[in-house]
C-alpha cells in the first residue's frame, strides 16, 4: 500500500522524467497529433511539483486531489481532463485503500469513462488497462512489461483523439499519451509500494 511519502516520491520522479522527456513527448505527438503533449504535461507537472514539494498532506487521498486539480487546470488538451480524472478517481479510492491494484483500476475506469474509449484504440488506455489487469491477477509488473504496453500502441490504428483523424496513417507511431502514462506507471513501480 502506498504511503504519502511514497506517493510524493512517485510524483516528483514523474515530474523529473517529464522535464527530461518533454521534447520527445511532443515529437511523438507531431506526426499523429499537434505536437504539444510534452509541453502540456510539463506545464501540469511543474504546477504539481510547486504545490507538493514543500507541502504536507494528511493522506494520499488529499495529495491526489491536489494533483488532480493541478492537472485539470494546467495540462489542457485531451490529456489534461483524462489525467485529472485518473487522479480524482485515485483520490476517492485512496480514502479506503492505497493498494496499487485498487488505485490503478480506479484510474483506468475514470479514464475510460471520461474518454469514452476502450483498449486497442491507440491511447493511454492501452497502457493503463494491461497494467490494471496484471496487478489484479497479483502478478509483478516490471518496467520492461510497461515498455511493452507502450510499444504495443505503435501497430494500432487510432480511433480516438486527434490521431484518429489520420486513420490507417496513424500506424507505425507510438501514442504520446501511452508513452507519458508509461513514465507515470514505471515511476510508480519503482517506488516499490
Ligand atoms: P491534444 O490531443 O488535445 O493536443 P495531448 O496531446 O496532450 O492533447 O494528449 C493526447 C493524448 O491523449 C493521446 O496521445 C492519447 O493517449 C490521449 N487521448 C486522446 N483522446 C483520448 C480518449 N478519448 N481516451 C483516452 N485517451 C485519449
Ligand atoms: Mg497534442
Ligand atoms: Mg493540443
Amino acid at each position: 500500500a502506498l504511503t504519502v511519502e511514497q506517493a510524493k516520491t512517485w510524483l516528483e520522479d514523474f515530474y523529473t522524467e517529464i522535464e527530461a522527456q518533454k521534447q520527445y513527448l511532443s515529437d511523438l505527438d507531431t506526426p499523429i497529433g499537434d505536437g504539444d503533449h510534452g509541453n502540456n504535461m510539463a506545464r501540469g507537472m511543474t504546477a504539481v511539483h510547486e504545490d507538493i514539494s514543500d507541502a504536507d498532506f494528511a493522506s494520499v487521498s488529499d495529495l491526489f486531489k491536489k494533483v488532480a486539480m493541478d492537472l485539470i487546470s494546467k495540462v489542457g488538451g485531451a490529456s489534461g481532463p483524462l489525467y485529472g480524472t485518473a487522479f480524482l478517481e485515485m483520490s476517492k479510492t485512496a480514502a479506503g485503500s492505497t493498494e496499487l491494484k485498487d488505485l490503478v483500476s480506479a484510474a483506468l475506469a475514470g479514464i475510460e469513462k471520461r474518454g469514452k474509449a476502450t483498449t486497442n484504440e491507440k491511447t493511454m488506455i492501452d497502457v493503463w488497462s494491461p497494467m490494471a489487469e496484471k496487478l489484479n491477477s497479483d502478478e509483478a509488473v516490471s518496467e520492461a512489461d510497461i515498455d511493452q504496453f507502450v510499444e504495443s500502441t505503435k501497430d494500432m490504428v487510432a480511433t480516438k483523439g486527434r490521431a484518429s483523424y489520420l486513420g490507417e496513417r496513424s500506424v507505425g507511431h507510438i501514442d504520446p499519451g501511452a508513452m507519458s502514462s508509461g513514465y507515470l506507471l514505471k515511476a510508480l513501480v519503482k517506488v516499490g509500494a
